[in-house]
């Protein structure tokens, strides 16, 4: 990808309007843009993001045995009105008449729908246990939307939804995607915090929901510091880190005899980026979903829901990895994977030579964005850094004559000179 074609808006001022150091840089780095309070247009580097973190989601989900569909954004008051929770979702949700008045609302959630989608496919235990996803768009009209896309009012959410036809197997469905939950993050590059969470409005009795720990999380925690000791590559991680204790403050509060001893009690801010929870019949029962047993008794379904906020990740892993240059993205997320500089792209030599090395390392199956533009070394340096691509390949007019180009590591800084040969096989190899 050539730079000077595509859509790159930095800004080198620290917008006025951003409080956060996330949100200040998704603004400078050309990620995103606000169009009305709480919306974002997602720019083609931000879309990047968007899409690699919503694969590896979508990866994890997999794996879990999950199943992938789409529901539609905008979903019928009627719906609602069968579970009850019409009237009582409040003013978060956005609900507006069709030209027919028809009353219709932009979904903050999915359970009536999966719900009524899946009574109208499904009737016998033959055909449980099943966990559905879709990744989505939400609107929740937030009293204070802010922080850019952490809070936003339109976000991107991974939900899936477990039907089971008993408590065993829905507990089961929900350590399947408490463990998908750990992968999802580690593969981020994150370290998630479980923390034990109130159920709250949408019922029932067991959630947890998942925390990355930055100064500027909306949360605060309370946990056991052994947490931040567990292997996650561990098989036993998910049920060691279900074991030990972590709460919000305001839980933390309720419980006079914290099971923690003081030296290993860990107060710390969190950026919540999952909630699962397990509610059995709620919804089953009130929209009446019922499959046939084995024995021939109809029952209602358990079900649980798993939530991920997919374009809040994207504020929460620069929250996590950032420097006083710009972002620092983790390999894994990176919107590009190698960042070309070409310094003088008025030397044909130069230009020869960074063309030939984008060819090369786009036919290795490396992502890259190509710095062609007409602009000073200086500005170019401070592009890439701000924007946080993991290499920078450097293409100047000395290192052609010798065969040689340097290539920086964003992370440490590290640079290193290297044949052009090297350098690829480093990138590529
Ligand atoms: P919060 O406590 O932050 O308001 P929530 O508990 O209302 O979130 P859930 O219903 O659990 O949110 O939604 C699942 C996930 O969706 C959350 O864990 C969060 O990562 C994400 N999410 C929720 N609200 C927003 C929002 N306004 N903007 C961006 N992401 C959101
Ligand atoms: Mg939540």
């Amino acid at each position: 990808m050539l730079l000077s074609r595509y859509l790159l808006p930095v800004l080198k001022e620290t917008p006025a309007e951003a409080q956060i150091v996330s949100h200040q840089l998704m603004l400078r780095a050309g990620l995103v843009r606000q169009m009305a309070a709480g919306i974002y247009a997602w720019l083609p580097l931000g879309l990047r993001v968007l899409d690699r973190i919503a694969s590896i989601v979508r990866r994890e989900q997999d794996r879990a045995g999950a199943v992938e569909l789409l529901m539609p954004t905008i979903q019928a008051a009627d719906l609602w009105r069968q579970s009850g929770r019409y009237e009582a979702y409040g003013p978060e949700m956005l609900r507006f008449p069709d030209r027919g008045g028809r009353e219709l609302l932009y979904g903050p959630t999915n359970e009536e729908m999966i719900t009524a989608l899946f009574r109208d496919c499904v009737k016998s235990y033959r055909d449980l246990p099943r966990t559905l996803y879709h990744i989505q768009w939400k609107f929740r009209d937030e009293v204070r939307p802010r922080f850019g896309v952490m809070r936003g009012r339109e976000f991107l959410m991974k939900d899936a939804y477990s039907f089971d036809m008993d408590e065993e197997a829905g507990r089961a469905s929900y350590d399947a995607q408490f463990t998908a939950y750990l992968r999802t993050f580690a593969a981020m590059g994150l370290r998630a915090v479980p923390v034990r969470a109130p159920t709250g409005p949408i019922g029932g009795n067991l959630s947890h929901e998942f925390h990355i720990l930055a100064d500027t999380g909306e949360s605060e925690l309370f946990y056991d510091s052994a947490l931040d000791e567990v292997d996650l590559a561990d098989s036993e991680a998910p049920a060691r880190l279900r074991a030990l204790y972590a709460m919000e403050a305001e839980e933390h509060a309720k419980v006079a005899d914290c099971p923690v001893p003081a030296a290993r009690l860990a107060r710390r801010r969190g950026i919540e980026v999952g909630h699962i929870f397990f509610f059995g019949s709620k919804y089953t029962e009130s929209m009446g979903m019922e499959v046939q047993a084995r024995d021939g008794q109809l029952v209602h379904p358990l079900m649980g829901s798993y939530g991920i906020g997919v374009s809040r990740l994207v504020g929460a892993i620069i929250e996590a990895g950032h420097d006083e240059h710009g972002i620092v993205w983790p390999d894994a997320v990176a919107p590009f994977d190698v960042g070309l500089v070409n310094l003088r792209v008025d030397d044909d030599a130069c230009s020869a030579t960074a063309a030939d090395l984008q060819q090369r390392l786009f036919a290795a199956g490396k992502q890259v964005l190509h710095d062609d533009r007409e602009a000073r070394g200086g500005e170019k340096f401070a592009t890439m850094d701000l924007i946080g691509l993991p290499w920078q390949l450097i293409v100047g007019p000395k290192g052609v004559k010798a065969g040689t180009v340097e290539l920086k590591r964003r992370a440490t800084g590290e640079r290193h000179e290297l044949s052009i040969e090297s350098a690829l096989s480093r990138l590529a190899g």
